[in-house]
């Protein structure tokens, strides 16, 4: 399929590539195999998101292995999810926060959570982690903050490097957290 995107796709009874055009597989027979083999890569792009979400949750564990230095054959379980405490997850080239989002109901004990040097323009996957005191979102690239308003622990927020924001969104944010020293 390489080099030849859009245009053709895997024959779905005997894997040969066949046109998007072809009606019948010129190698099996298989009817409406270009139709077939188009719905297919469809349905694999639209499966890609959750690849990302995937890939995001594979790189947090990482990070979580050196913090509790537990080697890769073994598997993580939730308590070794419990003991972390502190996680450095910037410079990435992370987007969104799907995969965080789904780990974070296991990282109950994460109080310092450094995203620095991503390139997230939303942080609403956080919003679970209601028990975080310290958060450095700097040099994103954020359009709003959405549901960091849940962070109620939040001592210390790093925001700055994040040209989109604006002062009334930050004014906003800090009304919700009295408590909270924003960095901005
Ligand atoms: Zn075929």
């Amino acid at each position: 399929m390489k080099g030849k995107e859009g245009i053709s796709g895997p024959c779905v009874a005997c894997d040969m590539i066949v046109s998007f055009e072809a009606i019948t597989c010129p190698h099996c027979g298989q009817p409406d195999a270009g139709e077939k083999a188009k719905a297919a890569r469809i349905a694999w792009k639209a499966e890609r998101p959750i690849k990302a979400e995937k890939k995001q949750v594979r790189e947090i564990e990482f990070a979580i292995r050196d913090v509790i230095e537990k080697d890769y054959r073994i598997p993580l379980l939730d308590n070794d999810f419990e003991k972390v405490t502190v996680l450095h997850l910037q410079g990435g080239k992370w987007k969104s926060l799907e995969g965080l989002e789904k780990l974070s109901e296991k990282l109950t004990q994460l109080k310092e959570l450094n995203l620095e040097s991503n390139k997230l323009t939303e942080v609403k996957g956080l919003r679970k982690l209601s028990q975080l005191e310290k958060l450095e979102l700097q040099y994103n690239k954020l359009t709003n903050l959405e549901g960091l308003d849940q962070l109620t622990q939040l001592k210390e927020l790093w925001l700055r490097g994040n040209p989109d924001l604006t002062f009334v969104q930050i004014d906003k944010l800090q009304k919700a957290l009295p408590k909270c020293i924003i960095f901005s």
